[in-house]
Formats: C-alpha cells, structure tokens, sequence
C-alpha cells in the first residue's frame, strides 16, 4: 500500500505539455470523512468511470490509505477488477447493468455482485451452483426510478428464492431519482414515496430469512439531505470529489460539511500575441478586436475536455483575474483576451477549472453551465489526454 501511495504522488518524468489534470487526494479524503460524519453511516465511495475522472485507482489507494471509507461502488465488473489488480481489499459493489455474463468475474474477483434482475439471480444462482459455495449479494428494488432493481412486490420472494439458491442476500438498496431536487420538508416528494417502498420492501426481504446486514438508498445528496435516507450505508460520489452544487440549498448538517473541490484543469500561457483593432482570432473568424487587444495562446482545447460548446461563455483565471476565452474553441488551443490583466507572461499559470487566488476560482457546475453540462459531465468528460498529477497529504 505505501509503495503504491508513492507512486501516485510522483509525476512523470517524460511530462512535457503544460496542460494537466491535479487532483487534491486530501481533498478527497477531507470530503469522505465530513461525508461519512455527517450520514453517520458506513460509507461506500463510488469511483466508477474512473473516479469521475479523477483516477478511480489513485482515489482508490488515498481514501483505503486513510481509512476514510468502507468500501467501493463502481458500475462495470472491469471497473471492480481493476480495483482488485490494484491492491484493494475493501469491500467493492459491482451496481451497473452489464453484470450479467460477469458473474463468474464479479465472484472469482471477490467483487461483491448487486441482484438487479431476475436474470441477474438466475445467472448468479448458476455460478453459486458449478462452484459449490455461497455468495454474499445485494439486492436492488425498484421504488420508482425504472431503471434498474426488482419490483418491491417480488423482493421477499426472490429473497427466499436466493436463499435457497446459496445466495446470502446480505444487503438491500435502491436508488432515489430526486434527492438532489427534492425538498426535505416536503412530505409528498419522490423521495419520500421512495423510501415508503423500500420500508415494505425490507419489511418483505427479512420476512422471507434474508441475513440483512445493510440497507442503502442514498447517492450523495440523499446522504446529506435526507436524514431518513440514510440507513446503515451510503454511496457517494459527487460529493467526495467536492462537488455537490444542490449542498448550497443547505440543510443543516449537509452545509457543516467542508465541500473542497477536489480536480483543477490547469495550464500555462504558450505565447503572447497583441492584436490590432478589427483583427480577427481562431477558425472562422468569430471574433475580432474591437480595440487594441493582448491576446495568450493556451495549450488546450476541445480534445482535453474544454467543450467547443463553451465558445463565447468561457472564462479562465490569470494572475487572480479573470479573462475571457475569444474566438471558436479548437482541439488543441484556446485564446484568452489578457488585455485587462496586467503584467502576463509567457509561461503564467492558468486555471481552468478550480481553484484560483481570490474570487477567481471557476466552479464545474460555473464550468458546465458554459456548455449545458452538468457537474457531474465536466469531471467525467475531462479527457485522458490529459496527465494527471496528484498532490496533498494521503495519510
Ligand atoms: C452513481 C451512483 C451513486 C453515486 O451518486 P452521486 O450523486 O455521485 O453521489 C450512488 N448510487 C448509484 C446506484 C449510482 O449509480
């Protein structure tokens, strides 16, 4: 574990370009534990589609390190045996849809396997069967998402049903559709019908001999939002990479909680270039000077997760000022107008995403809002090409 922990803080060497991805793993890890405080619950860190962008493995060996979850969920079977190829021993719930045909993997991997489906029963039923030894499992009912887990009316039946099978039904969860929206006063939300369906559900599963353990029904802002929401376990994600931007809503305890935002995109002014008046910048001249202009050349573009899309809304933060992103987007560039920030240099940090001095930090729910994207987009679709480098203290 340490030798691991050492090579994720060191960058590479061969590291040329400017542009990278930092990722603050103590941020990370300060955002579990106030998570975990606050739900007062186990808490389960989801690192699927690579730790929304930040490292699934790398996020994975900070949060085990210091001990400030109790396990992983991820989506896809390969996702939970990566986790395995890197070391990790803690508890992983495989939750997406496309287990089925990986039941054998999910097992032999010691991945923890979610019963979805009725074919999801019978597939595991079958692996449990050729190898001769039961098989812990949750199982997810449907309390009005439709998208995935079994009719609450069915969960005690095929509760019994994988019993007899040796399949332990050791955990029960589903998922909330609305706690992000949803009001916590409010007696007649979604959320509450949701959870009035889990209640029978349990009522139905332990009735039929499961030896429940958990129940889980939160994402991040069932965990922080709705204290009823929270049971023996919750599953956060978005909130653990410091992002959240529901959380300013602020229920009591959720607005205690300190949301540091975990990724930054950052890069370096490549050149200067001052512009004359009604010179235009970029593909398709969209844009032209409509005074004498100072314009930096930054090394990034659409290819690196900077949508084309934010064209005419991006800003970017230079020396603790703001400057605004002029001309189309393009795969590898973009162009700030400097002229109002004194003293740029070739070389200047530039922020892209996150945090900068001053007020000039820029958000992912600010950063997604220039190109309709939610929070939850921009961290995800920050594009590999793109090095990651990590810093802060992971003990
Ligand atoms: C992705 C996911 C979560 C985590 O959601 P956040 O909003 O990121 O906290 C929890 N549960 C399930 C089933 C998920 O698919």
């Amino acid at each position: 574990m340490l030798g691991a922990t050492k090579s994720v803080t060191a960058p590479s060497p061969t590291m040329i370009r400017r542009t990278r991805v930092e990722v603050d793993l103590s941020a990370i890890i300060g955002n579990a534990r106030a998570v975990r405080r606050a739900a007062g619950a186990q808490l389960y860190a989801v690192v699927k589609a690579d730790g929304y962008g930040h490292g699934a493995i790398q996020v994975a060996w900070a949060l085990a390190g210091a001990r400030a979850c109790d396990g992983f969920a991820v989506s896809l079977v390969e996702e939970g045996v990566a986790l395995r190829d890197a070391g990790i021993e803690l508890p992983v719930l495989v939750m997406g849809p496309s287990q089925v045909g990986g039941e054998e993997e999910i097992v032999a991997s010691d991945l923890t396997p979610v019963v979805a489906s009725e074919e999801d029963l019978g597939a595991l039923a079958h692996v449990v069967h050729r190898r001769g030894s039961p098989v812990d499992a949750h199982l997810k009912v449907d309390t009005g998402m439709n998208r995935l887990g079994v009719a609450v009316e069915r969960a005690g039946e095929l509760a019994a049903e994988a019993w007899r099978s040796g399949i332990r039904i050791v955990g029960l969860m589903t998922h909330l559709a609305c706690a992000d929206i949803d009001d916590p006063a409010d007696p007649d939300s979604m959320t509450r019908h949701q959870l009035a369906r889990f209640a029978l559900a349990d009522r139905a599963v332990v009735a039929a001999g499961a030896p429940l353990r958990v129940r889980h029904a939160s994402n991040s802002a069932g965990a922080l939002l709705f204290h009823e929401a929270r049971f023996d376990l919750v599953r956060a994600g978005i909130a653990i990479y410091g992002q959240g931007s529901w959380l300013e809503r602020g229920a009591s305890d959720a607005a205690a909680l300190v949301r540091q935002p975990a990724m930054r995109l950052v890069t370096e002014v490549a050149q200067l270039r001052a512009i004359e008046v009604g010179a235009s910048v970029g593909y398709g001249a969209t844009w032209r000077a409509a005074r004498p202009s100072r314009v930096a050349i930054l090394p990034l573009g659409y290819a690196d997760g900077l949508p084309r899309r934010a064209t005419g809304h991006a800003q970017v933060a230079i020396r603790g000022v703001r400057a605004p992103l002029v001309g189309l987007i393009s795969m590898d560039i973009a162009i700030a107008d400097v002229t109002e920030v004194p003293g740029v240099e070739v070389g200047d940090p530039v922020v892209v995403l996150g945090k900068a001095s001053g007020g000039a930090s820029i958000s992912a729910a600010e950063y997604g809002g220039w190109a309709g994207l939610s929070e939850y987009e921009v961290t995800c679709g920050m594009s590999k090409r793109v090095p990651r480098t990590y810093v802060g203290d992971v003990r």
